[in-house]
């Protein structure tokens, strides 16, 4: 076993991340650490200049308005903003069975505390993606306020129908988690039509943890969940009217910033295109090589349809727990089993509760991170190599 782990984790989060982003963040806290928008001196200024430059490669990278494109700590965080702006009792939202806990969490706790109306879109699918006519004839049923779609699952990578789905369902506002598809498929929220858009910094895009980003359609606006200094307006006690100001409460995370901003620019260079392009092509490899002659059972992945490089399967008569720990211990490969905070899509998908292993492939790894996997199995099932 090579002292270099085998990372097939890009799902959970990329490794490693995009060429200069820790350089960019140490050179932020070295160089250009002060309070940005909180000062007219050099410090500052050049701490904003940093979260701007950030601000505006995030928005080049997705096709959004940067000063519509805000800043914060992750998808969680903005899901929740969302949410507690729009729902309350009496209003309905409607998801996918596919939704990560990011979604079904607060949703769930609305539903309970609150008294809004969760309904999830039956899918005749059965990996449960439901069809844009599926969707459109929920939301259909009664007044909606809000749906929700993951755009692609964090579970099996299977593609939802977005951008059929915004037409069918307008003008009833959608809000997409892209989780799993910023940085991993090309995205263009201007032309999407989506309400908003929610994806964290240290996935697909390949930045670090910490940052996270809320796209913002020109007419729907969000309330403030977090009031507090924005460093502009300070003669006032009330959270500024303008964009970015009002959603980003608190000094900004300038040093994440400075990393994603690298990352989404490595990434517009190096084209989304050709990210998707790898991972199809890796998952190509690696559904078929496990499934060769072999107990594996995949789950959701299609090699015709559009997917995010996402292999879920599960080995008869192994424990996917147990299996994950020995390739991680053994060969050095780094996979993730269990229900991967999505026990509604493992539920559906009918892994509940043992879930799967998931591998995740990025933009970095090479066609020997895949076949190792597919060795390893084979060999924890006494097979010889795939052909
Ligand atoms: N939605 C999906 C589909 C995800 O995969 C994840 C992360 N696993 C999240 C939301 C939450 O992202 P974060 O933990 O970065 O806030």
């Amino acid at each position: 076993m090579s002292d270099r782990p085998i990372y097939l984790d890009h799902a959970a989060t990329s490794f490693p991340k995009a060429p200069g982003v820790a350089e960019a963040m140490v050179r932020f806290l070295n160089e250009s650490a002060g309070n940005p928008g909180r000062g007219g001196h050099r410090m500052s200024v050049a701490a904003s200049r940093a979260i701007e430059d950030a601000r505006e490669e995030v928005a080049a990278l997705l096709g959004g308005d940067p000063e519509r494109t805000l800043l914060g700590p992750g998808t969680t965080h903005w899901l929740n903003v969302i949410f507690a702006s729009r729902l309350w009792r009496g209003t309905r939202v409607v998801v996918s069975a596919l939704e990560h806990n990011a979604v079904m969490r607060p949703l769930r706790w609305l539903e309970i505390h609150r008294g809004v109306q969760v309904d999830v879109v039956p899918a005749a699918d059965p990996f449960g993606v439901p069809t844009a006519d599926e969707v459109a004839a929920c939301v259909a049923e009664k007044n909606t306020t809000l749906v929700v779609l993951t755009h692609a699952s964090n579970v099996t990578g299977a593609v939802l129908p977005v951008a059929e789905v915004i037409p069918k369902v307008a003008p009833v506002p959608v809000v997409v988690d892209a989780a799993q598809t910023a940085g991993s498929l090309p995205i263009d929220f201007a032309a999407l039509g989506a309400a908003a858009l929610v994806c964290s910094g240290h996935k697909g895009l390949l930045g670090p943890p910490g940052i996270g980003v809320m796209m913002l359609s020109p007419n729907f606006e969000v309330e403030p969940l977090v009031r507090g200094g924005t460093g502009s307006r300070s003669d006032s006690e009330e959270m500024p009217e303008q964009l970015p100001d009002r959603l980003e409460a608190g000094t900004p995370n300038g040093v994440c910033a400075a990393g994603l901003g690298v990352a989404c620019s490595w990434l517009r260079r190096h084209s989304v295109e050709a990210v998707q392009f790898h991972a199809q092509r890796f998952a190509g490899r690696l559904g078929p090589g496990l499934t060769e002659g072999s107990k594996v059972r995949l789950y959701g992945w299609n090699f015709e349809a559009p997917h995010t490089g996402i292999i879920s399967f599960r080995v008869d008569g192994l424990d996917s727990g147990e299996l994950a720990a020995s390739l991680d211990r053994e060969h050095g490969i780094c996979v993730r089993a269990g229900l991967h905070c999505a026990p509604a899509a493992h539920r559906r998908i009918g892994t509940f509760p043992e879930g799967t292993i998931r591998a995740g492939i990025g933009p970095f790894n090479v066609e020997a991170d895949v076949d190792a996997l597919v060795l390893a199995v084979r060999k924890a099932l006494s097979l010889g190599p795939a052909t």
